[in-house]
């Protein structure tokens, strides 16, 4: 499930780039303590959430998805 090679699906075979995977900003401690300063820290990691199954299909903390997606 962790897989981030980009192949993983969720139970009902969406892989992250179908319309109903959507990208999911995750933040550490210090990015929840910036949001609440107004700021708009780097999340820490990306979950692939599948809005139908609610499954999180894959977690990505690669630089560049965090930069593009978050
Ligand atoms: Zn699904």
């Amino acid at each position: 499930m962790t897989t981030e090679d980009g192949s993983a699906r969720c139970r009902c075979g969406h892989d992250r780039t179908h319309p109903l995977v959507v990208p999911e900003p995750r933040y550490g401690l210090g990015g929840w303590l910036l949001l609440g300063l107004g700021a708009t820290p780097r999340p820490r990691e990306i979950a692939f959430r599948c809005t139908r199954c609610q499954q999180v299909l894959a977690i990505s903390r690669d630089p560049e998805d965090l930069r593009r997606l978050a």
